[in-house]
């Protein structure tokens, strides 16, 4: 059994209260260690040890600061396979997948932001002979981080490493549901001689730690991401006391393919936007459109490739699906399929659990599943599932198509498959989402603004964004007299 510890002021610390949650293995569907159920003493504590390092770490120079963040990255490089293998235990993703784009993307946080620190620019803005102003960007003390499940250390990083980067200091919350990497993160810091104090990790549960972190007057800033209502819920929270708030939420996202596109790519690309990490990536495809001339050459194409999708135990080198995160979210997606059902959908392939043998036999694995035959106007089509289930729907025109991709509450990212250049901008500038991508999908480059617009998030991350929204901008004027 592994027991996790918060970080504290450097230290690795129990829960002030001694509570402990059940951390479980989706491939097994069993317990596999503990870590602290903590509440507002040990959000406390974490607020009260910022506090102390924050005037400290934001005066450093920023090659100082830069080389600590460095020396972070290096040593999640030296540990990528340990913290690869713990992060697929942890959350039942792919280990291929996590060696691959999440400790590496971890790695890449650090070393991105402790260099980006380095170009920064700060504005400048000339009266003629009058005068001139300058903008100083200003840490704002001590801030939370609050990040999801589904990519734990690769989100949690994203936020922390501008944070830190910009001369703040952070108490940080993982969810409770994939813990370990976040704890492993700390481990690396008191590796690494990083100031006690800086960074502070509290673990437990969101209506706990989260609103105990969310309501402290002491904390300036909140980057969250999760779920829609969980970040009205912050916002709430946030509003009377004015914090700067960067909210990133669910989606809905559309997938649209023309029938003049490369039939080919877009099946395999569509076929990985929708079942990667089990479905669960907050710019998945979860609603493939398809021009009805296209429709059944396509839907025989991507169902033959979903049908080579290989779903098993997430440590096995071959494996492309493992298990999703937990019992209780399999039975939510399990739901939305019986639901899909009820409102007409048929059920081309997939729409049950996928029982492996032992060890793995109560694990929370799922079967890729593609429904057709509903209607956009429906709950299906709507809500946001999060896990391995796409539908197909048909549309006539560019007109049907952009009406049908923005017809949800979500706006976070949308996927374009066509050879027209002209068609490529022109429904890119019409879509309502933070991310288009033309012929290809979740291909990321950190200095692009990241996020989503209507029920999708406020604000943006990566890049100079990310570091100016943990920044107070404070303009100085001087007048030549
Ligand atoms: P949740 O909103 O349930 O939780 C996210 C985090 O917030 C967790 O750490 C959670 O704690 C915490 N939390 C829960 N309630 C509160 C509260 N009242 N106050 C403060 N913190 C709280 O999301 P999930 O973890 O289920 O993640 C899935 C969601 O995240 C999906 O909707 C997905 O679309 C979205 N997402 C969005 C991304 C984006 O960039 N837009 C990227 C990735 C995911 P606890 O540990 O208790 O759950």
């Amino acid at each position: 059994m592994i027991t996790l510890q918060n970080f504290i002021g450097g230290k690795m610390c129990p829960p002030q209260r001694g509570r402990y949650l059940d951390n479980y293995e989706p491939a097994k569907g069993q317990i596999y260690g503990q870590l602290p159920d903590s509440d507002a003493s040990d959000v406390e504590a974490a607020i009260a040890a910022a506090q102390k390092a924050a005037p400290a770490w934001g005066k450093l120079s920023t090659q100082e600061r830069s080389r600590y963040l460095m020396k972070v990255s290096e040593r999640i490089q030296e540990r990528l396979e340990e913290l690869a293998q713990a992060e697929s235990r942890d959350n039942g993703k792919p280990v291929k997948l996590a060696r691959s784009v999440d400790i590496p993307r971890a790695r890449d946080n650090f070393a991105f932001f402790a260099t980006a620190i380095l170009h920064q620019e700060d504005a400048f803005h000339a009266m003629g002979e009058h005068g001139f102003n300058y903008t100083l960007r200003q840490p704002l003390g001590t801030v939370a981080c609050i990040s999801p499940w589904n990519l734990p250390l690769y989100l949690f990083t994203w936020k922390i490493c501008p944070a830190l980067a910009a001369g703040n200091a952070v108490v940080a919350k993982p969810s409770e549901v994939s813990p370990y990497t976040a704890y492993l993160l700390g481990e690396i810091c008191q590796e690494v001689g990083f100031p006690a104090g800086v960074l502070n990790i509290v673990h437990g549960r969101g209506s706990k730690v989260g609103e105990a972190l969310v309501k402290h007057t002491a904390i300036k800033a909140i980057s969250f991401t999760g779920g829609t209502q969980t970040g009205a819920r912050i916002a709430e929270l946030a509003a009377p006391q004015f914090k700067k708030l960067s909210l990133e939420l669910g989606g809905k996202n559309p997938n649209l393919i023309f029938a003049d596109c490369d039939l080919e790519r877009a099946i395999s690309v569509s076929a990985r936007a929708s079942f990667a990490n089990q479905g669960q990536i907050c710019l998945c495809g979860s609603r493939i459109l398809i021009e009805a001339s296209i429709y059944e050459e396509f839907k025989k194409g991507f169902l033959e490739k979903v049908a080579q999708l290989t779903v098993g135990p997430p440590h096995q080198e071959e494996v492309q699906m493992g298990a999703l995160v937990s019992a209780a979210h399999r039975d939510k997606v399990l739901q939305y399929i019986d639901l899909a059902r009820q409102e007409g959908g048929t059920v081309l392939c997939g729409g049950h659990a996928l029982p492996q043998p032992a060890p793995y036999d109560q694990g929370y694995y799922l079967a890729p599943t593609v429904i057709e035959d509903l209607p956009q106007a429906c709950r299906t089509n709507s809500e946001e599932i999060f896990g391995p289930v796409v539908t197909l729907q048909p549309f006539s025109s560019e007109e049907e198509a952009l009406a049908k991709a923005n017809a949800t509450e979500y706006g976070l990212a949308a996927t374009v498959f066509t050879q027209d250049v002209n068609r490529a901008h022109r429904v890119a500038a019409h879509l309502q989402s933070g991310i288009v991508w033309i012929n290809d999908w979740l291909v990321r480059d950190l200095r692009t603004p990241f996020g989503g617009m209507k029920n999708s998030g406020v604000g943006r991350e990566g890049g100079f964004e990310a570091l100016h929204f943990f920044t107070e901008a404070k303009n100085v004027c001087l007048t030549v007299s």
